[in-house]
């Protein structure tokens, strides 16, 4: 029989954020992997787990998931923690998963702290409809195609950012998003919490005249759909019927599909439209 591998949720800073579960799950697997040993030590030995641990992290994750994936084809039962928080969310553990599934070794998930869900209930945003981005890419290119995917989100955005990179990013988001709320949350769970919700020019305007420290999540409105709304009116006030149409035609939609969409975007009849055409002699 093979063993199960167990994602386990660990404190993102305060130390009593663990669960009952959890604990007796460390305590009771074969081995523990963690992204970094070290620092996971003083998680254990502050619950006085006593279990074998190796390390499992970005550098060596792919090699890695194999040995682990034939520790768990041999019987062994694994518990995943990282760094903090829910294993698999912006940390190596989604490899090992895909590996144990491909393997059909069952795998579970211990809930817990998660910085990206426990930032977003603090952000005073609608919580309904959510888009999670994780870090914004290095690479220029593939950031700004990011961040021009992103104005046009409707959906809550997060995000989660390094001390260091945070200026830089908030300019970014403030020159491609504009006037948004943004809720920024610093050191969740920690002695230094703090949360600060306020406008993206504001944000940008604040860390000015402050290092920005610690760990933080930046939770930002979603596009209005009413601004989404003038934007596409915009688009087509300018157009002829067919110059409109055409901008539907080439999204993909046959004749008949555009002229609807023709007529409900100008809140007029589909005969109107058909009737415009013949008239500009497209039909
Ligand atoms: N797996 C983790 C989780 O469940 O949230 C996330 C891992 S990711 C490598 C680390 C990032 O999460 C940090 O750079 C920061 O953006 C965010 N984060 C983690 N702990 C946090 C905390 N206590 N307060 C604010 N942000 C935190």
């Amino acid at each position: 029989m093979s063993g199960k591998l167990y994602l386990c949720a660990t404190p993102i800073g305060n130390l009593e954020d663990i669960t009952l579960r959890v604990l007796r799950t460390l305590k009771e697997v074969d081995l523990i992997a963690a992204e970094d040993t070290r620092y996971s030590r003083k998680l254990l030995n502050h619950y006085e787990i006593k279990v074998p641990m190796t390390s499992y992290h970005e550098h060596n994750k792919v090699d890695k998931a194999r040995y682990l994936v034939e520790q768990l084809i041999d019987g062994k039962h694994i518990a995943l923690i990282t760094d903090a928080g829910t294993p698999a969310i912006s940390d190596p553990g989604e490899e090992l998963v895909k590996q144990a599934y491909d393997a059909g070794i069952p795998v579970t998930s211990l809930p817990g702290p998660c910085a990206l869900i426990t930032g977003l209930t603090l952000s005073g945003l609608s919580t309904q409809r959510f888009s999670f981005e994780a870090f914004l890419p290095h690479g220029k290119r593939e950031r700004a195609r990011i961040l021009k995917e992103l104005t046009e989100d409707t959906r809550t955005l997060i995000l989660y950012e390094a001390p260091h990179k945070l200026k830089k990013t908030l300019e970014e988001l403030y020159e491609a998003l504009g006037k948004r709320t943004i809720t920024i949350v610093r050191e969740l769970t920690k002695i230094h919490e703090t949360i600060l919700r306020t406008s993206l020019e504001d944000a940008v305007a604040f860390y000015e005249g402050s290092e920005p420290k610690g760990e933080y999540v930046l939770i930002i409105e979603g596009k209005s759909h009413k601004e989404l709304e003038i934007e596409k009116q915009s688009m087509w006030e300018e157009k002829t019927i067919a110059e409109h149409m055409k901008t539907y035609i080439d999204k993909g939609q046959d004749k008949k599909e555009a002229m609807k969409s023709v007529a409900k975007d100008r809140g007029i009849s589909k005969r109107e439209v058909y009737q415009a055409l013949l008239d500009a002699k497209i039909e």
